[in-house]
């Protein structure tokens, strides 16, 4: 695995700045790859990884760069959560460590810098010397991930009768005996609204 130093320098570089967040996110990463003794997350073991986050913030950047786990792959699942907490988990086996951020690490790291003016500063400063147990709980748990739902899934395509997109993975629901995507389904559930009606 990269150096602590270097990953955080990738990490500035593709989320636009460094922050607490991206060091947290980063330490918490490299605690879950190695609890699952994955060593080599963007060769070797890429297929083996899964990654459930529970926040759509700084850190969640930050946990993508380090595991290589995506959206875009399949490999990153966003459970809107609002928890600082991610599940790294091991396909293979089907173990997962569970981590989530302690809520007293930012006194902590107030304890630690009091002379540094800045909440932000004292953070980045301590998240990267305190121990992972000061940062963090884990717990290993059991996560089935759905062979639709693991990355290189192949899928049937299916156009939606009513508006006529396509729509992969099995994303439909039965209506009154028809098949329709998950908009048409269920329009309440929209998060957009023409604006032309
Ligand atoms: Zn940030
Ligand atoms: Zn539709």
């Amino acid at each position: 695995m990269e150096s602590l130093d270097e990953l955080l320098r990738k990490a500035e570089a593709a989320h636009g700045h460094l922050c607490a967040g991206q060091i947290l996110g980063v330490r918490m990463a490299l605690l879950g790859l190695a609890r699952l003794g994955i060593a080599d997350p963007h060769g070797a073991d890429r297929k083996r990884l899964v990654t459930y986050v529970e926040i759509d913030r700084c850190a969640t950047d930050a946990i993508g760069l380090v595991t290589g786990c995506r959206l875009g792959k399949r490999a990153l699942k966003f459970r809107d959560w609002g928890k600082m907490a991610a599940t790294f988990v091991d396909l293979a086996s089907g173990r997962g460590v569970r981590i989530v951020a302690l809520e007293d690490s930012r006194e902590l790291a107030r304890q630690l810098y009091p002379h540094v003016e800045s909440a932000s500063r004292q953070q980045m400063m301590a998240y990267r010397e305190l121990a992972d147990a000061q940062l963090f709980r884990e717990q290993w748990v059991r996560v089935s991930v759905d062979s639709a739902e693991r990355p290189g899934y192949k899928s049937e395509r299916f156009l939606c009768p009513r508006c006529g997109e396509g729509v992969n993975f099995g994303r439909f629901a039965e209506v009154e005996g028809e098949r329709l995507c998950l908009s048409c389904a269920r329009p309440e559930m929209r998060y957009w609204e023409a604006e032309d009606g």
